[in-house]
């Protein structure tokens, strides 16, 4: 009988245990997720080797080229903030950042193609790391390959000079010297969508800088963000969009084939 009392008051103290257990897990209360800065998503380390890029090039556009700046003005262009025109300021055959007057985009709109780019850091150094030289190539209005004055200038791997800013770190820094034109060849490849809106095949791209591979057939993962990660939205074809980052970057001998 004594034994019998003993094994009840075991399977009721299991049990209440048990209740304890249940109760505690349904109210326990998780740590808010804490909320994304813009340092969580740059990588420092490792930086990208330093190259010594080759003899100054240029290449004037193929003959299927669409000519998107020729030295003479910005009829190809508009602002991307109202669509009215393009304000950046255009001297000696190229042009340059108007500060704070927005960004600019081509008035056509691309799918997949091969975009030759030169580009200067103005001769003024001013500013570290993102504050220099700052500006960009947003491909089809959507992904940001970044432009910056990355001469002898650290900043963190994945937003320096041909990044796919805060997504893809460059395999080299081949920059030209502040004031020396810079060469960039983009071969992009847009990206399928399926019916519910996510990528069937992501976007891709090649970047040569001075003659330099930087991304080779990199995958985009998603839009340009500045804070927190990249995010799937379907687009169609798109506009080439350069950035105003409030720096004097300049511009010159702009063309683009359609692939
Ligand atoms: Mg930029």
């Amino acid at each position: 009988m004594k034994r019998n009392v003993c094994v009840a008051k075991c399977c009721m103290f299991t049990l209440a245990c048990l209740f304890f257990v249940s109760v505690s897990a349904q109210e326990k209360v998780y740590p808010e997720p804490e909320k994304m800065t813009p340092g969580m998503s740059e990588f420092w380390v490792p930086q990208p080797p330093v190259v010594q890029p080759g003899d100054q090039y240029t290449i004037t556009a193929p003959s299927d080229a669409i000519v998107l700046f020729d030295g003479t003005g910005l009829n190809a262009w508009k602002s991307s903030k109202d669509g009215s025109e393009a304000k950046w300021t255009v001297k000696n055959g190229a042009f340059t950042v108007a500060a704070r007057t927005g960004d600019i985009e081509t008035k056509q709109h691309f799918n997949s193609f091969q975009l030759h780019i030169e580009w200067t850091s103005p001769v003024e150094v001013k500013g570290t790391s993102q504050g220099r030289g700052n500006s960009g190539i947003f491909l089809q209005g959507m992904y940001e390959v970044q432009v910056l004055d990355c001469y002898d200038n650290e900043t963190y791997s994945n937003g320096q000079t041909g990044s796919i800013y805060k997504q893809a770190r460059p395999l080299a820094n081949a920059m030209r010297k502040p004031g020396e034109w810079n060469v960039y060849d983009i071969i992009y490849e847009a990206p399928t969508f399926k019916e519910d809106g996510t990528y069937r095949t992501n976007p891709t791209v090649t970047v040569i800088h001075n003659g330099v591979v930087l991304l080779n057939h990199t995958t985009i993962v998603g839009t340009t963000e500045y804070i927190g990660f990249p995010k799937v939205v379907p687009h169609g074809a798109g506009p080439i969009k350069l950035q105003d980052h409030g720096n004097p970057v300049s511009f010159r001998n702009v063309w683009i084939r359609e692939l």
